[in-house]
């Protein structure tokens, strides 16, 4: 199958509107478009994309310490307990939140906690599994807007190049990976980007 990865951490929504647009467009030719993102923000969604593999999880999420189940969740504050506690003082040792007030699994009472990877975490196997399934079967990978610093997502498209993969770097400025790859697109992704994976004659369009 005909698959295109794109990695990709910025958040300009021309961006991602152009990305889902893509996704959407080739689907119907038997082309499948997944993107694989460090954004815990969820706009990839909000964007309209499909196939998406959050790295480092969702913001949207939460996950039970004792049980693992992890669910959506949009609620703001996430438990009374934590309202107008976003920005707690600096110098604060303690938010004095009592335990039994912090939010609950619905399921087995354990305490909750945002569905991402924390400084210092390992990813998720189970996502990096699909990740390395998608890196696998992709046959051209767009890096849209990441610094290419952070692992093991950095490592995937020297990665995919090194394998004959053509790879197209959209970044303002080049990285530490723009010499391992094939393109390079320079300057604002919101502006290189459209353009590049506009419709193509060559495209069978039903
Ligand atoms: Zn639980």
């Amino acid at each position: 199958m005909w698959r295109v990865i794109i990695m990709l951490i910025e958040k300009i929504t021309i961006t991602l509107q152009a990305l889902a647009e893509f996704e959407a467009r080739l689907k119907p030719q038997g082309r499948k478009v997944t993107v694989v993102t460090q954004n815990i923000d969820g706009l990839h969604h909000k964007a309209g994309s499909q196939d998406i593999i959050e790295l480092h999880g969702s913001l949207f999420h939460t996950r039970c310490t004792s049980c693992s189940q992890v669910l959506e969740n949009r609620d703001s504050p996430i438990c009374p307990a934590l309202k107008d506690r976003g920005a707690p003082d600096p110098d604060a040792e303690d938010a004095r939140i009592p335990v039994s007030e912090l939010p609950r699994c619905s399921e087995c009472g354990g305490l909750l906690r945002p569905h991402v990877v924390w400084f210092g975490e390992a990813l998720d196997s189970v996502v990096m599994d699909r990740a390395q399934s998608v890196l696998r079967s992709c046959d051209l990978c767009l890096l849209v807007g990441t610094s290419s610093v952070v692992y093991p997502a950095a490592g995937f498209a020297p990665m995919l190049a090194t394998r004959g993969v053509p790879v197209a770097e959209f970044n303002l400025e080049e990285t530490p990976v723009t010499g391992a790859l094939t393109f390079q697109f320079k300057g604002k992704c919101g502006e290189t980007l459209p353009p590049a994976i506009a419709l193509h004659p060559s495209e069978q369009t039903a």
